[in-house]
């Protein structure tokens, strides 16, 4: 009698797991539901965030007859982890809020796990950062003026009605226009050049892997920088200024001297915009140097 109480009790917690087992399982393939073509260009996967580890070693390296390091190519096994990594938590955060219980099931997340949509994710985080070889602010080595820059991805702006910030500012500290230059981030073609009543005197340039480079808020121009032309990474295309939020070409003296960056991908015919903090941060060390 004993004995067959011992089976059946066992026989119970048997079941109670196979349904906690199925139950998760099921959980997973819902959360993996979400996540189908164009993933990639949703709110969370358009801001990737990394380890100071990563960004050290997003990149190869080597160094040039000056002993100076320089970008060789881009580590693709840290750009994998980064986007699994994001994908992963971003489900779990837009299930639970915390992104913390999803991290037991790990296995039942693998399974399920659409692996087309983590490879769009990469195609294009590889087309962003595989053509990237500079910083696009020099560093002032004369008279050592800062060019600071935070993460305000998404923060508001009031300029041109409602809107989020979709690009990251690298300021002058001594807010002077025309002192320091701009230099291109990849090699490209010149695509967009000219006034914006948001980007004032803009450039926009086309990475031979096909993401969009955007510099805005030009002082001016560099000689030969126009459309059509195919240009270097490390080029100078301009100066950093202080020209936009006006309909009228040259409105200068509205906000601080600064580079409004931003980086885009095509995606159905648009232009879809992505966090370019983290690729400023992953480059700042191969800054070229200038004497003003
Ligand atoms: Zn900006």
């Amino acid at each position: 009698m004993k004995k067959n109480k011992i089976k059946i009790f066992a026989a119970l917690i048997l079941c109670a797991a196979l349904v906690v087992l199925i139950h998760g399982y099921i959980h997973m393939l819902s959360l993996c539901g979400d996540i189908k073509e164009g993933y990639v260009y949703s709110d969370a996967m358009r801001n990737i965030d990394m380890t100071e580890k990563e960004i050290e070693k997003i990149f190869y390296t080597d160094k040039n007859q000056d002993d100076m390091p320089y970008i060789a190519g881009l580590n693709e096994g840290i750009l994998r982890s980064v986007i699994y990594r994001k994908i992963y938590l971003s489900l779990f955060e837009k299930e639970n809020g915390d992104g913390e219980s999803g991290r037991n099931v790990p296995y039942m997340f693998k399974k399920a796990f659409p692996e087309e949509v983590f490879e769009e994710a990469l195609n294009v985080y590889i087309k962003i950062y595989g053509d990237v070889r500079c910083f696009p602010v020099p560093k002032d080595v004369g008279a050592g003026i800062e060019t600071p820059y935070d993460d305000s991805w998404n923060s508001a702006r009031d300029y041109g009605g409602d809107r989020k910030h979709e690009g990251t500012d690298i300021m002058a500290a001594n807010n002077t226009r025309g002192y320091f230059p701009v230099v291109s981030m990849t090699d490209g073609v010149v695509e967009k050049k000219g006034w914006l009543e948001l980007g004032g005197y803009r450039l926009g340039i086309r990475s031979p892997g096909g993401a969009y480079f955007y510099y805005a808020h030009l002082a001016e121009y560099a000689e030969g920088i126009e459309e059509g032309a195919q240009i270097k990474a490390g080029t100078v295309i301009g100066t950093m200024g202080d020209t936009g939020y006006g309909k009228k070409e040259g409105t200068t003296g509205k906000f601080a001297v600064h580079l409004h960056m931003g980086i885009y991908c095509d995606y159905n015919d648009e232009e879809v915009s992505f966090n370019p903090y983290y690729v400023l941060k992953s480059v700042d060390r191969f800054r070229k140097e200038f004497v003003p």
